[in-house]
């Protein structure tokens, strides 16, 4: 989709820092990190949100989410993960390319809650 920066960003029309990528899936960090290690991850493809989510889409999404967990991991060791996926406007999504965040988290002190 043209106007959408998630979708620039998987083609390399907008750089960013990548986390992983295999066929169906790129994993980038967030420009504004919430923590050290603060990720996002995205199918290839164009959907808007999980009410727009191709099954199909799903599935791999989701085992690469866990890879890019173990990667998180061993890069920053943090004490535990949040993941986070705002679905429409009203629920916080501003970008409307369907995204994971995986948020490392490191203790109390770590400014997220
Ligand atoms: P949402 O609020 O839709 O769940 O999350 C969108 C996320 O995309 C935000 O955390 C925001 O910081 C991130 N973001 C927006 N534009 C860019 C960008 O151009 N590059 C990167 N790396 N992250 C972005
Ligand atoms: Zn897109």
């Amino acid at each position: 989709m043209d106007s959408c920066i998630f979708c620039k960003i998987v083609n390399g029309d907008i750089p960013s820092a990548k986390v992983y990528e295999d066929d169906n899936v790129y994993a980038f960090l967030d420009i504004s990190q919430v923590t050290k290690g603060h990720t996002l991850v995205i199918p290839k493809v164009h959907n808007e949100n999980i009410f727009k989510l191709d099954a199909g889409v799903a599935g791999p999404l989701f085992e690469s989410v866990k890879k890019v967990a173990g990667a998180i991991q061993s890069a920053f060791s943090p004490k535990g993960l949040n993941l986070l996926n705002n679905n429409g406007e009203t629920a916080g999504q501003t970008v409307f390319h369907y995204h994971i965040h995986l948020i490392p988290r490191y203790g109390s002190d770590d400014g997220f809650h």
